[in-house]
């Protein structure tokens, strides 16, 4: 295990988790900075990830815990109160969501809905003094991204995006290997995710729910992979799109090839689809390369470098992702993903979508 994984790991198992300074945030509940109190998180939108990924999660978590639910449906709203045991004052729906402002109860909200509805709810939980985590892609556009983090700088709470991988010892590895050069300077980068999207109806189809297609849907993902390999921001985009369904995608992309040039020469090429499945990660160094593949589902992730097989740990990503959120807020410390991390591939992706519209390179 690298020293990277093996503290996060350690630090997963209980070492490592010593208190340090107690924020001075009023919101979060006293008891969580008093010993082994967890702190409680309400989830915003109960559909699939919400339902099978994070209340799972929250059962095996260390140091949150599933107290609350803001959910537009009023019989989801009943079989999660008797399932989780969820008081009924922890019971919101998108109306009543203010409310939980006076909510000593919950600590965090945790915004798990469509794209476009992630820019209002975490305002929203913001003005309510709550820290938050959101779903990605972060918003549908910079503007979306900015003004949410200037409303959580203002209310002076936390936020986070949901790229579950940064706590994930393979990526980690991934980001070591990249980052601190260990085969030599990271020449090229190629990242890939994508998955056959199935009911034309859905809201990942449309544009206004969406903001676009499955660039902003799981190209995030790739756009993430071939930033956290090289550690660098991408100078130039060019960009190519490809439809074989207009009319399932009228409204948003289905297939997108992409090239970062980043400021040390490294290139990254990327794709994203919603006709296919693909998810890989590939970083090519001057003495070596390290490949994951898969890369960024739920897991097993596997991986490998010129030196042979990786073996690490594999864990519940979520689980892990919302218990580093739990001990940034404890230890008052900035999220590694936080809203910044989001804007940032906001950036790329409109810069993505100019280059298709233009036919040209775009600086970003
Ligand atoms: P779903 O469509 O399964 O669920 C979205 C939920 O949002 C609905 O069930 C509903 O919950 C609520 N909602 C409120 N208004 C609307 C509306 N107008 N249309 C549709 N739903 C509405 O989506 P997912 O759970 O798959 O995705 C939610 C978010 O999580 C997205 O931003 C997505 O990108 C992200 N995600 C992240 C993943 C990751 O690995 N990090 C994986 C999957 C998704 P209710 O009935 O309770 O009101």
């Amino acid at each position: 295990m690298t020293t990277v994984s093996r503290r996060k790991f350690l630090s997963r198992i209980g070492a490592g988790t010593a208190l340090l300074s107690v924020p001075s945030i009023t919101s979060l509940s006293s008891d969580f900075f008093q010993g082994e109190k967890k702190l409680n998180i309400a989830l915003v939108g109960l559909g699939y990830y919400s339902e099978f990924k994070l209340a799972t999660a929250l059962q095996e978590t260390k140091h949150c815990q599933l107290a609350g639910i803001v959910t537009g449906t009023a019989a989801k709203a009943e079989k999660w109160k008797k399932q989780y045991n969820l008081s009924e004052k922890n019971i919101y729906n998108y109306q009543t969501f203010d409310r939980i402002a006076d909510n000593k109860a919950i600590d965090v909200v945790y915004v798990a809905l469509p794209n476009s509805m992630h820019h209002e709810f975490v305002i929203r939980a913001a003005k309510a003094g709550k820290h938050v985590i959101c779903e990605k892609p972060m918003a549908v556009s910079v503007k979306e991204c900015q003004e949410m983090i200037d409303a959580c700088n203002k209310a002076k709470v936390k936020l986070a995006i949901g790229y579950r991988l940064h706590s994930e010892p393979y990526t980690q590895e991934a980001m070591r290997v990249g980052q601190q050069q260990v085969f030599g300077k990271v020449k090229i980068v190629e990242s890939s995710m994508g998955f056959k999207i199935g009911d034309p109806t859905q809201w990942r189809l449309k544009k206004s729910m969406a903001g676009g297609g499955a660039m902003m849907d799981v190209g995030v993902y790739a756009i993430q992979a071939a930033r956290y390999s090289t550690g660098e921001e991408p100078l130039y985009v060019t960009a190519q799109e490809f439809k074989t369904d207009p009319v399932k995608f009228k409204e948003v992309d289905e297939t997108i090839f992409w090239q970062l040039e980043f400021p040390s020469g490294a290139v990254a090429n990327s794709q994203t689809t919603y006709a296919s499945s693909m998810e890989r990660l590939f970083i090519s160094a001057e003495n070596g390369w390290l490949e994951l593949r898969p890369a960024f589902g739920y897991g097993p992730i596997k991986g490998r470098t010129s030196q042979g097989e990786l073996n690490l740990p594999n864990v519940n990503h979520q689980a892990m992702q919302m218990d580093d959120f739990a001990l940034c807020l404890k230890e008052n410390r900035e999220s590694p993903v936080n809203g910044e991390e989001g804007l940032k591939d906001l950036k790329v992706v409109e810069a993505i979508y100019k280059a298709i519209a233009t036919g040209g390179k775009v600086k970003i």
